[in-house]
């Protein structure tokens, strides 16, 4: 679904991806794990081209990424994002936010982006809060709704951006079972994250990232227990 060839990146004289080569097939679910600052978010926002390249190329469905206009808009709706920080609008009730990028993208009439919009809220777990705002919400709250407002556009793929990680400990597990439930449904997903127990249930692969380069890629049980490479280890070694 997603080819990455010899993509390169730079921030001014900083190398952040390094002839990265990466495949992400259909159905696959992709764990990225890696130290801070070493270009797991960079290679993220590149792939639903928030970020652009300067070296290399990246296929989406067969096509190669265009820099603007009608594709750009349509590979947007079929990559979706969640994010670290939730990003709802916060002026918007919990079904608004699930419903205003079927109605103002797709062209989906409002009564049927609300029929779906609440199918979505049930299955996260928060049917009962369609009507309420963002900040009544718990993080993990929030957090499932970003999914669902994801899952609203009927998106190729989902890219997952460090989903739990400013949730409190407490919440971290229904954001996790939403994102493994999906997994088994055969979503596409690339997800940065460091919880070894998704990776472990969830990922058909891993891939380590340090320094702008893919370091190591690797089965979950064999990256968590045995990696190959010294860098992973070492990294393994500090947060686990
Ligand atoms: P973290 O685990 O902390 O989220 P990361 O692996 O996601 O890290 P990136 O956010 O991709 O890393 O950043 C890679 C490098 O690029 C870092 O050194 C970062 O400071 C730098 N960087 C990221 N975005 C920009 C930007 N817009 N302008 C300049 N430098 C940037
Ligand atoms: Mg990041």
């Amino acid at each position: 679904l997603v080819v990455l060839a010899d993509v390169n990146k730079h921030f001014g004289n900083l190398h952040v991806l390094r002839d990265i080569n990466l495949t992400i097939s259909r159905g696959e679910v992709l764990v990225v794990i890696g130290p801070s600052g070493g270009g797991k978010s960079t290679l993220c926002r590149a792939i639903n081209r928030l970020e652009t390249i300067d070296g290399g190329t990246i296929t989406f469905d067969g096509q190669p990424l265009a820099a603007e206009g009608k594709t750009l808009a349509k590979l947007r709706s079929e990559v979706g994002m969640v994010f670290q920080s939730f990003n709802l609008f916060a002026h918007k009730t919990i079904l608004e936010n699930v419903t205003l990028g079927p109605i103002k993208v797709r062209g989906i009439a409002k009564a049927e982006a609300e029929r779906r919009g609440m199918e979505l809220l049930e299955r996260v777990g928060i049917g009962a809060q369609a009507s309420k705002y963002p900040a009544q919400l718990s993080g993990g709250q929030q957090q499932r709704v970003a999914i669902a407002r994801a899952l609203a556009m009927d998106p190729k793929m989902i890219l997952f951006d460090e989903p739990t990680s400013a949730l409190d400990p407490e919440m971290v597990q229904e954001v996790l079972d939403v994102m493994i439930g999906l997994a088994q449904e055969g979503m596409t997903m690339m997800v940065v994250t460091h919880e070894m127990g998704f990776a472990r249930r969830a990922a058909n692969r891993v891939v380590f990232m340090a320094e702008g380069q893919i370091v190591e890629e690797n089965t979950p049980e064999e990256f968590f227990t045995n990696a190959r490479t010294d860098r992973a280890k070492d990294f393994l070694s500090k947060i686990l």
